[in-house]
């Protein structure tokens, strides 16, 4: 039967910032018995983004306990036995269904219930799916969505099973970009289905995605532009078939994969904590506005200070570090003290066949290319600088050594002035290393 427990303290989430915070509380000091780590997940905390890289490779993939936190920031691998020795409860396979903040309680799917002092949310983000919009036949068997170990083992064995088969992405964002990689990589023939004018909108102008787009191109991948899926055809077997555009073009398909974004699951404390943004509203120490209360990674809206705003950012360093600022202030405020505010830079990046690009700051303002962005190159390097109010404050690039990508960082946090836009884009990369 399920058996009640109580602990001081409650990371309610398995995820990326539960491995950062656990490895932040032993850092400052918790007795065993203290701790608990709740996961629907049956694996121990771990580096979520080598899922959609390592994990799929055709040739000796990742897999755990390979790349449990903290490896992703070149820190100490929590293994599961880690958690043991420090008297960290894992608790594992473990769906909290219900929260209640006032009476500080969680109660599982199998009916245990759990009591904390104080609590992180750390649940991070669910997929949205094309079901949800009532996309016809979205539910047939090999259609894949990937967050979780568990939807990276079956799309694992799918891409096994259909070798040279064939493969459509439905989305045009990082997920999309880096899985046509590696399914290309396992040898499936790929088509990738956007709406948008280009991949990766949100964060790409059109010149840096025309280098990802022609450089995909060159390797085989066809990209289909403008139109969207709006149903599926199955065998006999409930399997894909056939993906149904809205341009009235049919693509064959033994596999679908579908990334079409996120959302940060909050659902479980609605009316019960002020939200903001779609997200979890918190303080520079990711304190909600209810005491002993904190949110940390995906499902947090905090104060971005360099940009006097409240936002949520959905990338693993912000996972990662905003897990260690909540712990670090959770633990100062029990001896009446406070910590700095979190001063985050954004940054972000991703990895797909040779290519790896970083970003660090706003992609707002003006734009200017620099490098060499043609995609036969042999070895192209090339980035963008946004400008806004005459300053540099978003800096992306491409191919970067580890120092070019610590000057852009400077860069992006300094906000130099500029003077000139045209001696900008001639300068390139100079620019950013004389910082
Ligand atoms: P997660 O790491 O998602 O952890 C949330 C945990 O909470 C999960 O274990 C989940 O099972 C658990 N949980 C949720 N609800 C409950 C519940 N009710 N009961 C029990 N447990 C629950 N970012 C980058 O910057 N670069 C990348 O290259 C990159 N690649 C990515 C690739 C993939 C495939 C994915 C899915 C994400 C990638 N990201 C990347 C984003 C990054 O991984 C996330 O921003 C990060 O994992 C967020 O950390 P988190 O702790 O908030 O949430």
């Amino acid at each position: 039967a399920a058996e009640d427990k109580s602990f001081k303290y409650v990371v309610l989430g398995g995820g990326v910032s539960a491995g950062y915070a656990a490895r932040q509380f032993a850092k400052e000091g918790v007795k065993p018995g203290e701790l608990a780590i709740i996961s629907k997940e049956a694996v121990a905390p771990y580096e979520r983004p080598a899922l959609s890289k390592a994990y799929l490779f055709p040739e000796s993939p990742a897999r755990l306990p390979g790349f449990h936190t903290c490896v992703g920031s070149g820190g100490e691998r929590l293994l599961p036995e880690w958690y043991t020795e420090k008297g960290i409860d894992l608790i594992l396979e473990t769906e909290i269904v219900k929260a209640d903040l006032a009476s500080k309680s969680l109660t599982s799917a199998a009916g245990a219930t759990i009591k904390y002092d104080s609590l992180i949310i750390a649940t991070g983000s669910t997929v949205i799916r094309l079901s949800d919009f009532g996309v016809q036949g979205a539910d047939a068997k090999n259609i894949f969505y990937l967050r979780e170990v568990d939807d990276a083992d079956k799309l694992y064995e799918a891409i096994k099973g259909k070798k040279g088969g064939k493969a459509v992405i439905v989305g045009g964002g990082y997920i999309g970009l880096e899985l046509g990689a590696v399914l290309k990589l396992n040898d499936l023939d790929v088509t990738m289905v956007y709406p948008e004018p280009w991949c990766m909108p949100r964060l790409f102008t059109s010149g840096i995605a025309a280098f990802y787009e022609g450089y995909y191109k060159n390797k085989g991948i066809q990209i289909i532009k403008g139109t969207v899926a709006t149903g599926f055809d199955s065998n006999e077997n409930g399997e894909v078939k056939a993906v149904k555009l809205k341009d009235g073009r049919v693509l064959d398909a033994d596999i679908v994969v579908v990334g079409v974004g996120g959302k940060p699951l909050v659902s479980l404390f609605k009316g019960q904590v002020e939200e903001a943004k779609g997200g979890i509203k918190t303080d520079a120490s990711f304190k909600t506005d209810v005491p002993n209360v904190y949110a940390v990674g995906d499902v947090a809206t905090f104060p971005m200070k360099l940009y006097n705003e409240l936002r949520r950012v959905e990338h693993v360093d912000h996972a990662r570090k905003s897990a260690e600022q909540a712990v670090k202030a959770l633990k100062a405020s029990e001896e009446g003290k406070t910590i700095d505010e979190y001063d985050y830079l954004p940054y972000f990046y991703s990895r797909a066949f040779n290519l790896s690009w970083q970003f660090y700051g706003d992609n707002v303002g003006d734009t200017v290319l620099f490098g060499d962005n043609d995609p036969t190159s042999s070895d192209p390097k090339f980035g963008t600088y946004w400008i806004k109010d005459g300053k540099v404050v978003g800096v992306f690039l491409e191919n970067g050594t580890p120092e070019e990508n610590k000057a852009i960082a400077k860069v992006a946090r300094l906000q130099p002035p500029v003077e000139n836009v045209d001696q900008l884009a001639k300068e390139g990369l100079t620019f950013a290393s004389k910082f």
